[in-house]
């Protein structure tokens, strides 16, 4: 550790072995070295005395959407890395649709690299889109070095990224199953969703009612066969129905390759608490009932769901209406991720670690960047969240980074202030305060 230029020590630290207290060495932006807490400090090192409060592995949150071009006024890079920073989050990959282009060919995701390389306050990398049309520019975006692909199976809500029916999926998971890549859908059944009663207006009730869990449990039945059928990876991106989980764990324990995410705001907020005509807690697949919420704990607990991740995908406030069929679809919570869990888990008798594992080791391994990201342990980038798990505060929208500060966490009391978060050994955020932007972009590893 002679050579180390950064020194971390904490009473709590959490790395693959367990929580305990620690000293990490950092060289080079990467992680030499996790000793015993009084290990002598050289001279030459910058030493971060942490307390009590507790280093964690920056997150690696893999479902954002940013937005940026085109819709700029929604989110863009600067302000949604900015946001994941304050919130802890070191690592995100992008969606690849609400931008213009969407990031469905190799020329689109240069365009996309372009506007984001010098406005990345954190590590970023980018998903490409499958569309019924693009199946040719799969393997090359694949080369280029996007994470894999999302599809839809229901409209997506920008008629610029269309869905693909069975067929269409079909023939694009076998091009994406040809190379070994990794297809990510929103599994919602357009037909379930069209035979549900489609009342509109403010009443959350009747837009619960507009996306029912059979049109999840089906759409993820449907994949599943043909991730059976292909011998392909899958993920099921924000699973919201818990009907939907014995299908997957039969599937998994049949060697089907699917993996699954939940998002913050299922897991914390419930149908029965959301205000009518308050569009701000509008997503698809929806917020559900809190025994529903119950089940997707128990399936987090049993590693039926593997990760958590924020799907934060804001628009202008003035899309929110209080129309629950017309309002954009969409929660913006990539600040309060980390602490919104962190609450609810520690409520539930979960532990910081298990936050760990589900919002950075497993989304680190889903993007295949567990090399490098989602644990302190030597060789991995020096990547860090420190917080203090037992303070609370309340959220006032004034304070959040997003560009548009509309969210459906607002008034909340949450536990777990990100002190700092440092990137690759460089504090990039501490106390409100940022540096300039120190984020590369990311390619999936070969
Ligand atoms: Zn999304």
């Amino acid at each position: 550790m002679s050579d180390a230029e950064l020194v971390l020590r904490s009473t709590r630290v959490i790395t693959p072995e367990g929580t305990r207290a620690a000293t990490v060495t950092v060289s080079a932006g990467t992680i030499t070295a996790v000793l015993p807490y009084g290990a002598a400090i050289p001279a030459t090192a910058r030493l971060a005395d942490l307390g009590d409060h507790v280093l964690l592995p920056g997150l690696v949150d893999t479902h954002v959407h940013v937005n940026d071009p085109g819709r700029t006024e929604w989110e863009g890079f600067w302000t949604a890395t900015r946001a994941a920073a304050a919130g802890g989050i070191t690592t995100l990959i992008d969606m690849p649709l609400n931008s213009l282009p969407p990031t469905t060919t190799v020329d689109h995701l240069r365009i996309k690299q372009a506007v984001a390389w010098d406005k990345a306050h954190i590590d970023v990398g980018f998903w490409g889109g499958a569309l019924p049309d693009n199946v040719k520019d799969l393997r090359p975006l694949h080369d280029a070095g996007v994470f894999g692909f999302k599809a839809f199976l229901s409209p997506s809500g920008v008629d610029e990224f269309p869905h693909l029916d069975q067929d269409q999926l079909a023939r694009s998971l076998a091009e994406i199953a040809g190379f070994d890549g990794l297809l990510i859908v929103h599994a919602e059944d357009p037909h379930h969703l069209a035979a549900a009663p489609q009342h509109g207006g403010p009443r959350y009730a009747d837009f619960l009612a507009s996306r029912p869990r059979d049109a999840e449990d089906t759409a993820v039945a449907a994949l599943i066969g043909q991730a059976r059928r292909l011998d392909a990876r899958v993920h099921i991106l924000h699973l919201s129905s818990s009907d939907a989980l014995p299908l997957i764990r039969a599937a998994r324990a049949d060697g089907v390759r699917v993996t699954v995410e939940t998002c913050p705001h299922y897991l914390t907020l419930t149908a029965e608490e959301v205000p009518d005509g308050a569009s701000e807690f509008k997503c698809c697949p929806p917020i559900r009932e809190a025994a529903n919420q119950d089940l997707l704990w128990a399936a987090l607990a049993d590693g039926t769901i593997d990760c958590v991740v924020t799907d934060h995908s804001p628009s202008t406030a003035d899309l929110k209406t209080a129309d629950f069929a017309t309002a954009w679809g969409g929660i913006s919570g990539l600040q309060l991720s980390l602490s919104a869990v962190w609450t609810e888990a520690r409520r539930r008798g979960h532990t910081l670690e298990d936050v760990v594992r589900w919002m950075s080791t497993r989304t680190a391994a889903l993007a295949g960047l567990d090399a490098r990201k989602g644990a302190i342990a030597p060789g991995r980038d020096a990547d860090f969240a420190v917080l203090a798990p037992d303070e609370t505060f309340t959220v006032d929208p004034a304070g959040l980074q997003h560009r548009n500060r509309v969210t459906a966490y607002a008034g909340r009391t949450l536990y777990g202030v990100v002190k700092s978060t440092w990137l690759r050994g460089e504090r990039i955020v501490a106390d409100g305060a940022f540096t300039e932007p120190k984020g590369t972009l990311l390619g999936r590893p070969r």
